[in-house]
């Protein structure tokens, strides 16, 4: 057993010691082709599930945000160049959105009564990116992995027989629903928008409105969606902590300005 514990210390330590683009360390146990692979089946089982918004003015909204902010994200994360984004707009009253590992974004229509702008609807968009590069579905699989089946990795660690790695295939199943239902946690959604307020600000979106959509998030009553639901950290926290950071953003959005990003999305 001790053998088995070492080599599954060994394994974690030796393929999981990552770092966020924030300068966090993580954990994360899953290669990316596995997390790519469980982004892509939820995104279509989504959309067999939901209703597929076919408003064409609806769809090149959202679209025209989402190309204006991917190249800024590939410059700063070249690893996510190979990313083949794709973006769809569900029917779905909730203001809510979310986006998965392999690139698959999703975002409610009735996110445009809280995100009433472009700007404001950035922020959201690269808030979601940043959960995504910053691999936060992969490391949260890997915690609820380790809380609960440290002993069973270890096995499979030690090479113990298929059926404990299909096992373990199950949970990771099991773990990528969780992840499209459940918030994040606080550091993520921390990480989230400082992401997302660097990606808009130099996509050439105005950075001060990803603190008015925190307003208008704050005065939705009733009952918040998931990625949203966070009652983490709270809204006052998390204005002061983009407000924080706006001096810098304004840097970079000015620059974008006068490099000539413009960008011209309308709903
Ligand atoms: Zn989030």
């Amino acid at each position: 057993m001790k053998k088995a514990l070492s080599l599954l210390i060994g394994t974690v330590l030796a393929t999981s010691c990552a770092t966020s683009p924030t300068g966090r360390s993580q954990i994360t146990l899953f290669p990316d082709s596995q997390m790519n692979q469980m982004g892509t089946a939820a995104f279509t089982s989504m959309q067999k599930s939901q209703k597929v918004d076919s408003n064409a003015n609806n769809n090149r909204y959202v679209q025209c945000i989402v190309d204006a902010i991917i190249p800024e994200l590939n410059k700063v994360a070249p690893k996510m160049a190979s990313t083949r984004w794709e973006t769809k707009v569900f029917v779905e009253d909730s203001p809510n959105a979310f986006a998965l590992p392999g690139g698959k974004i999703g975002v409610h229509t009735g996110m445009f009564k809280v995100a009433t702008n472009a700007d404001q609807l950035a922020s959201v968009i690269g808030h979601e990116i940043g959960h995504v590069w910053a691999r936060h579905g992969n490391e949260r699989v890997s915690q609820g992995f380790l809380a609960q089946t440290g002993m069973q990795l270890a096995a499979v660690a030690a090479g113990e027989p298929t059926a404990q790695k299909q096992q373990l295939l199950g949970l990771l199943g099991m773990g990528a629903q969780i992840g499209v239902l459940l918030p994040f946690s606080r550091k993520h959604e921390s990480e989230a928008d400082e992401i997302g307020l660097t990606l808009m600000a130099k996509a050439g979106f105005d950075p001060r409105q990803s603190v008015a959509l925190w307003v208008n998030m704050s005065k939705v009553g009733g009952q918040k969606p998931p990625e949203f639901l966070s009652t983490h950290p709270a809204t006052q926290t998390r204005i002061n902590d983009l407000n924080a950071k706006m001096n810098s953003a304004m840097q970079m959005y000015q620059q974008a300005r006068a490099q000539g990003k413009r960008p011209n999305c309308r709903l």
